[in-house]
């Protein structure tokens, strides 16, 4: 039974969906002015982690990921470089889908954009507005934290020395206490993006794009809500506060949160010179699933302390369980199988599936694919590898790595989110009557290796 910590709770808790076995999750997007840091991607990494080990379980996931596309950030990067806000954000979001691609992480079910969802913004506001949690000033809309008596619950902040009818226009800004913040903002100059709204034209504040988009596709109480520790305030505890009080509802019930990953021991940031882009790294020659495979190393609840000799040390680990894989497929053995490999194959399957419900212990689940190899290498050495080890082996390997996702993303072959983009314009084509596509993109995965079944339901898949 996975064990998940939940921030809200403090506790380590069994997780179990609201209903049945389907899971719902949101996790907090790139806000997408810039190419994504080492550092955002290690939340993406776990969060990945977390889908894949739920589906490996057997739950059906609906997973939510947005793109923030409007807020302080995005506008001023459009404004310097003379670019409308689309522009600018359709830019780096296929930047952003494009290093998902690299980093082999699957595409979440749903990924909605923020200005995509206004009119579900507005009827948050007013639903505040009338319930009297939230109040218009000069144009804007602000939330009054001092009418919610959970603010602070997920954070843990202490609401002493709350400075009453303080109030704060940024999307971000210190933990010193507790502050009125904004849900919708007058522009602040001329020609700001903005919609009309019946307070003033203006523009949403990010707090409430992330609760809008999530209620939206999951519903006003859902059951995983995903991001960095930085996010825990003020952005997780606004979007509880004005979620709950515009339903009266509880919005989430697991806050699952990623701890910082510093660079070379020091917090990264532009001026320390150690700030590093995911294309930074590839670009210094640093294969994506070496990145990947030093991001899962640490469990996601400790930081990480990412440095250029961790990373090649994750290189040849990688590479060693690449080659032991090869090695294997190309033995060639007597048949039947050695009663201590049996064994140890299904101690090491049991210690990875213990590892990782236990809180996503990454460590400790690839510690007992380590110590399988150890023996299976001397094994190997020794002559008493049998067919039926290998076929245990290989089939361990690949069961593992749905959840790790680390091995199977060799040159040539198709990621899933490649395969469901595949898979949707295939159904695309066949809705538009373009049988010519639609036969084409069939053969092409054909020829990948992949199969397709049209049910009733959709299109199914699966490797050959
Ligand atoms: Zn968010």
């Amino acid at each position: 039974m996975l064990k998940l910590r939940n921030t809200l709770s403090g506790l380590v808790e069994e997780l179990q969906p609201l209903e049945g076995r389907r899971v719902r999750m949101y996790a907090c997007g790139l806000t997408v002015y810039d190419y994504g840091h080492i550092g955002n991607f290690r939340t993406f990494v776990s969060v990945d982690l977390l889908r894949r080990y739920l589906k490996f379980q057997g739950f059906e996931i609906t997973h939510v990921m947005n793109f923030t596309d409007v807020d302080d950030n995005t506008i001023d990067r459009a404004a310097r470089e003379r670019v409308s806000l689309r522009e600018l954000t359709d830019r780096y979001i296929d930047v952003f889908l494009e290093d998902m691609r690299t980093l082999n992480l699957e595409t979440p079910e749903l990924m909605p954009r923020a200005t995509d969802h206004i009119p579900e913004m507005l009827s948050l506001i007013e639903r505040l507005l009338k319930r009297g949690y939230a109040y218009v000033s000069e144009g804007s809309v602000y939330f009054r934290v001092g009418a919610f008596p959970g603010y602070g619950k997920l954070s843990k902040i202490n609401l002493e020395g709350n400075i009453a009818g303080a109030r704060v226009d940024a999307d971000k800004y210190d933990k010193d206490n507790a502050r009125d913040f904004v849900l919708w903002k007058a522009p602040k100059r001329e020609g700001e993006p903005g919609w009309e709204t019946p307070w003033g034209r203006g523009r949403p504040g990010w707090h409430l794009e992330c609760s809008a988009m999530s209620m939206r596709y999951l519903g006003e109480t859902f059951d995983i809500h995903c991001g960095g520790v930085d996010l825990i305030f003020p952005h997780h505890e606004n979007e509880i506060a004005q979620s709950e009080c515009a339903t009266g509802k509880p919005f989430v019930r697991f806050w699952y949160h990623t701890e910082f990953l510093q660079v070379e021991g020091e917090k990264m940031s532009k001026s320390l010179g150690n700030y590093l882009t995911l294309r930074d790294l590839v670009a210094k020659g640093f294969k994506p699933m070496a990145i990947r495979y030093a991001l899962i190393s640490v469990p996601y609840r400790r930081q990480l302390n990412f440095t250029f000799d961790g990373l090649r040390a994750a290189g040849k680990t990688l590479e060693g369980l690449l080659d032991f894989r090869r090695r294997l497929q190309e033995a060639t053995c007597e048949s039947g199988a050695s009663p201590a490999l049996t064994e140890a194959v299904a101690r090491a399957r049991a210690e990875f599936i213990e590892g990782m419900d236990d809180d996503l212990n990454t460590a400790r689940a690839l510690g007992a694919i380590h110590s399988l190899v150890r023996d299976a290498n001397i094994a190997v050495a020794e002559g008493s590898l049998r067919a039926g080890d290998r076929e245990a082996l290989l089939e361990f390997l690949a069961e593992a790595d749905q959840v790790l996702g680390v091995l199977g993303h060799e040159e040539g072959e198709l990621l899933d989110s490649e395969i469901q983009d595949l898979i949707r314009e295939r159904n695309q084509a066949r809705g538009d009557r373009n049988f010519g596509r639609s036969d084409e993109i069939r053969i092409l995965l054909a020829e990948r290796g992949i199969l397709l079944e049209d049910t009733k339901a959709g299109t199914r898949w699966r490797r050959k």
